[in-house]
């Protein structure tokens, strides 16, 4: 493989995530999201080894953005898509059905908070929550009250970069500011300050319970990622203030949408991040760690209330379809995943990560350019003071033989499950000594 010319051609022609294809652009010159050049080239990964083409092994830190729990390459996995591949790779969804769908369909319900009967798959988070919206706002059409039409959500939410979806992001700090005028508007109450394993006070649910009060007759409903905050800021809140969330909007009588797309499948500790908090939502969605890292596929599931209500009314169906709904491969590798966490001891080696985790990034806590460590299951957090320079500190990572990918002044890891506390332990020095020479 001619890796110089691999990496012209990327450089030319491919938008990486919220990167820039200018090579003249600096970080500073675009924004703290962005992905400054160079791209690394990952020839194949194996277990929570990535190699790039010049041979190099760097230990995963990032579980390819939550989703790669069983790490890469697993046999199981490989088994189970090739066998399918074999089978059914694609069929459409739309009068057809097929046992991967259906099979993937049954364990969800299983899992997932009793509530939820209803599954409607899609390929990606972000479409997971437009189906999410769309089913609320459907529902309140077929009550009757089609003056419904907005959403609440929390200050430093993340849900995904489609426009329904931005319009319930941090509408300042996150990273959608740029189309705010095309946006719908939606309300927004500030994120809790009570930390997780806090009790919620009445002041701290103030707010919410003031925004709720002041528009429960336009509300569709509300909607947020239950007890962590991803991309708006990885921010890990109470328990307690779910619980008195769901209270508030049972009491208002307003939907309550749960984004479990980063925290589902165990990486909190528990398999959904509701349950520690005990509530279920109306809706709920889920991607990313659904598949195991192999495909795009997401969900949202809601209740049968819900469903009817939609499917009994007016225009009787509910109206949305994508086109690669329930393809069977996605749905292989979500059964193939879900089979290989549940046979796994996963609360262990979850209780294992964050022990890891806390030995490992505390004494980042002691450094005068860092603001806050945290760390909750498999999700470990460093905040620092200053927005890091994206392309020096992934060199350093890269060079120390990690791949662990900052955003803005957040340094984190969500490792795959299946890390051992060695590579563990290289991933948290290797951070530890990065922020301990920045200081120099
Ligand atoms: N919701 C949450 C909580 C997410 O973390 C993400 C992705 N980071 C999304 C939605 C959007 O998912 P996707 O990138 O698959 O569209």
């Amino acid at each position: 493989m001619d890796i110089d010319a691999l990496l012209e051609f990327d450089r030319a022609h491919l938008w990486h995530p919220y990167s820039s294809m200018s090579s003249m652009s600096s970080m500073s010159s675009i924004n703290s999201m962005g992905t400054p050049n160079p791209v690394y080239p990952v020839v194949s990964a194996q277990g929570v080894r990535l190699k790039l083409a010049d041979g190099r092994e760097l230990i995963d830190g990032m579980a390819s953005w939550w989703s790669a729990i069983h790490g890469y390459n697993h046999p199981d996995m490989n088994r189970a898509l090739k066998a399918q591949i074999d089978q059914l790779s694609h069929v459409m969804f739309g009068g057809l059905t097929h046992p991967a769908a259906v099979e993937l369909g049954r364990k969800l319900l299983e899992l997932t908070p009793a509530p939820l009967q209803t599954i409607f798959y899609s390929d990606s988070g972000s479409v997971a929550v437009e189906v999410a919206m769309k089913m609320a706002l459907q529902y309140w059409q077929s009550r009757g009250e089609a003056q419904r039409t907005q959403f609440l959500s929390l200050r430093g939410a993340y849900h995904g970069d489609t426009l329904g979806a931005m319009s319930i992001c941090d509408p300042a700090t996150g990273m959608h500011s740029l189309f705010a005028d095309v946006l719908n508007p939606q309300h927004f109450v500030e994120r809790p300050n009570c930390r997780f394993g806090e009790v919620c006070s009445e002041q701290d649910i103030a707010a919410f319970a003031a925004a709720l009060q002041a528009h429960q007759n336009t509300l569709a409903a509300v909607v947020l990622e239950p007890i962590v905050q991803g991309a708006g800021g990885m921010w890990f809140y109470s328990a307690d203030y779910l619980s008195k969330i769901r209270e508030l909007c049972d009491q208002h009588n307003v939907l309550l949408i749960f984004d479990e797309i980063a925290t589902g499948f165990g990486r909190t500790g528990r398999m959904f991040a509701c349950e520690h908090a005990d509530v279920s939502p109306d809706i709920m969605c889920i991607g990313k760690a659904l598949t195991g890292g192999y495909l795009g596929l997401a969900a949202t599931l809601t209740t049968k209330n819900i469903s009817d209500s939609i499917s009994q009314s007016k225009p009787g169906v509910f109206m949305h379809g994508p086109t690669f709904m329930g393809n069977p491969l996605a749905c292989t590798a979500a059964l193939a995943s879900i089979n290989l966490l549940l046979e796994s001891d996963w609360r262990a080696n979850i209780k294992a990560i964050e022990t890891g985790l806390r030995e490992g990034l505390s004494e980042c806590a002691h450094r005068p350019q860092v603001a806050d460590v945290r760390v909750l299951g498999a999700i470990g957090v460093v905040e620092l003071k200053q927005p890091v320079d994206m392309r020096s500190i992934t060199e350093q990572f890269v060079n120390a033989g990690v791949w662990v990918r900052p955003f803005g002044k957040l340094v984190y890891l969500m490792p795959p499950y299946v890390i051992s506390h060695d590579d563990l332990d290289s991933l948290t020095s290797v951070i530890a000594l990065v922020i301990h020479n920045m200081a120099k």
